[in-house]
């Protein structure tokens, strides 16, 4: 039985996350006795790209090349998944837990009448009946879910899932679509652009500031660190309450959740707010000049440190390697 992966990029560029989905698919389609693993993309995908798919475990690639599904529209995105779902005869669904994703996995659940999970970071237990886990409570507990529908829709944890690069070369089907006009309804006139030159919610890496780093004019040393680890910068909620910073970088329970590999956190102290944002981070490292801050506890590695002497340094060194 096939497994559909929806994937989905950015400018063309395969997004991480969806090719974690799609290794997750390859590693489900063994656990579950073979059959295809076939990726779709939507909208205008480089060559290369979609040879991704491949190296992350896809059989096979549909490409749906429509430029009128680069600005994502979730309801076009939905259509177009749900036809090439019924197209293959997939039982399985498997996609990312991003925001386009969890929407276009809502519409997709009513549509196929599928039991949804999101969040998943584990293959399913198939030893009692179809048990997956799931990250729940931003990161700090799990919860088991039994899926006992025909149709399944797993919506993977970023990050939770280790990416295979070694599968092999997948053919490549370019698909023709009819989507209804009606789903093009809503339209995107303009996405604001964020200003970093990397996305917060999607970045790899995080170089975050603080309070502790004094005001608006020193963010240079974030954005210089950001720049030689090809990361995003973010701030805590105060530092963008008080204008240093724009509000979409706010990182925490009231901001942008991130699940990057590494959050670098300088002069943050580490309130459970601003926890609530980050723990699924994979490595945290905290810098801070009170040994005491709490962020210390949550981090896989600290500085205690004048953030003002160790940043120059560290982003030096980094440059040297
Ligand atoms: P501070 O608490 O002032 O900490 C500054 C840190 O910098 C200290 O640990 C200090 O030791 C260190 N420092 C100072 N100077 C230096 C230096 N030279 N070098 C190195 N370190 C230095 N906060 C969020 O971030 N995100 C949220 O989503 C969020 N949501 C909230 C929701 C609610 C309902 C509430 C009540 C609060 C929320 N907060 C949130 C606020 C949160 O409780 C904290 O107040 C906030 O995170 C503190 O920000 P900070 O760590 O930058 O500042």
């Amino acid at each position: 039985m096939s497994i559909l992966v929806y994937i989905e990029h950015a400018e063309g560029a395969i997004k991480k996350t969806s090719l974690e989905a799609v290794s997750f698919a390859h590693a489900l389609s063994q656990q579950t006795g073979g059959g295809d693993v076939v990726a779709v993309g939507l909208g205008t995908i480089a060559e290369d790209q979609l040879a991704k798919a491949g190296e992350a475990g896809a059989s096979k690639v549909l490409y749906v090349k429509d430029s009128k599904l680069d600005a994502g529209v979730i309801q076009a995105h939905a259509d177009a998944v749900a036809q090439i779902y019924e197209k293959v005869g997939a039982k399985t669904l498997v996609l990312a837990t991003s925001s386009l994703g969890s929407a276009v996995a809502a519409r997709l659940a009513i549509r196929l009448q599928a039991g949804l999970v999101s969040n998943v970071v584990e293959l399913p237990d198939l030893s009692s009946g179809y048990q997956v886990k799931r990250s729940i409570y931003t990161g700090k507990a799990f919860a088991l879910t039994t899926v006992d529908t025909e149709h399944k829709i797993l919506a993977i944890k970023k990050n939770a899932i280790d990416l295979k690069t070694d599968g092999a070369s997948a053919s490549v089907e370019v698909v023709s679509l009819e989507i209804d006009q009606a789903n093009f309804a809503t339209t995107i006139i303009s996405t604001d652009q964020a200003t970093g030159e990397v996305l917060l919610p999607e970045a790899d890496i995080v170089v975050s500031g603080g309070r502790g780093l004094k005001g608006p004019e020193n963010w240079g040393m974030i954005e210089d660190l950001a720049k030689v680890l090809g990361a995003a910068t973010g701030c805590s909620k105060p530092v963008s309450d008080i204008g240093w910073r724009p509000h979409h970088e706010h990182v925490g329970q009231t901001g942008v959740k991130v699940a990057p590999t590494l959050y670098i956190a300088v002069g943050i102290s580490g309130a459970i707010q601003h926890l609530a944002g980050v723990n699924s981070s994979k490595y945290i490292v905290v810098i801070n000049k009170d040994p005491e801050a709490p962020f210390f506890k949550a981090a896989d590695y600290g500085i205690v440190g004048d953030a003002f002497e160790v940043l120059p340094k560290l982003t030096e060194a980094i440059k040297a390697v």
